[in-house]
């Protein structure tokens, strides 16, 4: 019978941050466009492409459109890894706990929520539409929430796009169109 691993040699860490998909060398992540391409398919078949060069842009990974990113190439996996890395490259798995990270979502929340307070419902959607300034504002906090959630996810090995279906099954079950069709009510069961 094969001794048990560690977390370490299962391939996890102390964090519960996967290392799946992770470089085997630490630094890797710096290598140059075709080494990196390279590491990225060593990592399994389920890897997602290379990651992003220093300016957000992924190198030869199909996730160019125009020069720009592409929300139908970027997948999960794709930003979960981003995460990892980010969080790996700079020793900060002993902050991206998931009590931090719960307490970081409703932080950087807050934050978008901020930018909102006072507008009335008016100004706020004529700004959310036409303020080039504000757009990229609300952008940035959001992002926040989501990656918060994303390295969430990583901390607690969680499954992403299985996690929402079920929810979202719990919801159109919550919430029949039938019901509630142009109107919300809040269920009392
Ligand atoms: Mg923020």
């Amino acid at each position: 019978m094969a001794a048990k691993k560690t977390p370490q040699q299962a391939g996890g860490n102390a964090s519960g941050i996967t290392r799946q998909a992770r470089p085997k060398q630490p630094g890797s992540t710096r290598q140059e466009g075709g080494n990196r391409l390279a590491s990225a398919q060593q990592r399994g078949r389920n890897a997602p492409g290379p990651l992003p060069d220093e300016s957000g842009t992924p190198a030869a990974s199909g996730a160019e459109e125009g020069g720009k990113l592409s929300d139908d190439a970027i997948t999960i996996a794709w930003l979960r890894r981003m995460m990892t890395d980010f969080v790996r490259e700079r020793r900060w798995e002993k902050y991206h706990i998931p009590r931090n990270l719960a307490a970081s979502v409703s932080v950087e929340a807050g934050e978008l929520l901020e930018l909102f307070q006072w507008l009335t419902p008016e100004e706020a959607a004529k700004r959310a539409k036409k303020d080039p300034a504000f757009r990229k504002a609300v952008g940035e906090e959001m992002c926040d929430v989501m990656m918060y959630c994303i390295s969430l996810a990583n901390a607690m090995d969680l499954p992403v796009a299985q996690t929402i279906a079920a929810k979202m099954a719990k919801n159109r079950a919550k919430y029949p169109p039938e019901r509630f069709y142009g109107h919300y009510e809040r269920p009392l069961s």
